[in-house]
């Protein structure tokens, strides 16, 4: 209840009054107990008070949102710190493992070679698993590594106009022995025409050797990959589409995470660090394009790396 003794009003009054509504909105606001105090007797008038009261609760919700976006900057600093200091040690970390698998590289390669001395059937056999996992595990560390570069923006990009269908012949020789090792046909289709866009060509090589090496991956032997090139009037297209065991509706929105990767029982596939994708769609996204995906499960996945399109 307003009810005071003195009737007239002054703006020392008002103020007061003012000051402990707004007091009372924001310790509403806090869900603290709600109170009012005024500085001297004064009997409102219903519109007076109405006012008041208004202005009042306008200025509790907008010191409300005020605290709520210093909270929220506050947070998000501290996530970006938090996110930094995860990605320098990523990158020394995988820096620090790539130099002794160098090593542990080329030590078997001089073994193997012979230059230690002869090598039995069974040695050279088992030094051939030394270099097939060292390759893989230098991979993953690649990944973690690029990964890690491309979060903290120490990337550079060469961006200029570049023939697409040029860097997508190029890649056949560099699947080849993957792709023989599964039996599956690549096919590279519309060559005949120039298609130019605005890209990096080591990056866009980089995402589709990605892409490509993705669908071998998740193609059962005896399957079919197909690369092609399309454009319209602002970009251009390369898809990767493959004859693999496709990706559930409800994965389809995370495969792109980093670190991301569907359940091994429902991919049979044991490598890889679920960094590819999200590489692959940063690296397209910094060079002004995207990658998108349409798939379902049984009926392959049809992968989109869309470019700038150069004038
Ligand atoms: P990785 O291949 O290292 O697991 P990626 O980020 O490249 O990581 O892919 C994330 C996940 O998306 C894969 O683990 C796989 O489950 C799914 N995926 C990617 N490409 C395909 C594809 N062509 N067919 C089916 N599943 C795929």
């Amino acid at each position: 209840m307003l009810r005071v003794r003195r009737p007239a009003v002054t703006c020392a009054a008002a103020f007061a009054v003012f000051a402990s509504v707004v007091t009372a909105s924001i310790a509403h606001a806090q869900s603290r107990p709600l109170s009012i105090r005024f500085a001297e007797s004064h009997e409102f008038e219903a519109d007076e008070r109405e006012f008041l009261v208004a202005l009042a609760q306008q200025c509790g919700q907008a010191l409300e949102r005020a605290h709520l976006l210093t909270a929220e900057r506050a947070a998000r600093t501290e996530a970006e710190d938090a996110n930094r200091a995860k990605m320098e040690f990523l990158a020394t970390m995988s820096h620090e493992l790539r130099t002794p698998l160098n090593a542990i590289g080329g030590y078997a390669e001089l073994i193997e070679m012979g230059v230690r001395g002869p090598v039995t059937a069974l040695q050279r056999h088992d030094l051939q698993r030394i270099q097939r996992s060292q390759e893989q595990l230098l991979s993953l560390i690649n990944d973690v590594l690029n990964f890690a570069k491309l979060e903290a923006g120490k990337v550079e990009f060469n961006t200029r106009a570049i023939d697409v269908r040029e860097t997508v012949d190029a890649l056949e020789p560099l699947l080849a022995p993957q792709l023989a090792a599964k039996q599956l046909t690549l096919q590279s289709v519309d060559r005949t025409t120039t298609v130019m866009a605005i890209a990096d060509e080591d990056k866009l090589r980089q995402v589709l050797l990605n892409l490509l090496s993705n669908a071998v991956k998740f193609t059962p032997d005896g399957g079919q990959i197909i690369l092609s090139c399309a454009h319209d009037e602002r970009q251009v297209y390369v898809r990767v589409q493959d004859t693999g065991i496709g990706i559930p509706t409800q994965y389809l929105g995370r495969i792109f995470d980093p670190f991301v990767q569907l359940e091994r029982r429902l991919t049979n596939v044991v490598s890889g660090t679920g960094l590819g994708l999200a590489i692959s769609r940063d690296l397209a996204r910094a060079m002004g394009g995207d990658v998108t995906v349409e798939s379902a499960p049984g009926s392959g996945s049809t992968f989109t790396v869309a470019l700038k399109k150069a004038e």
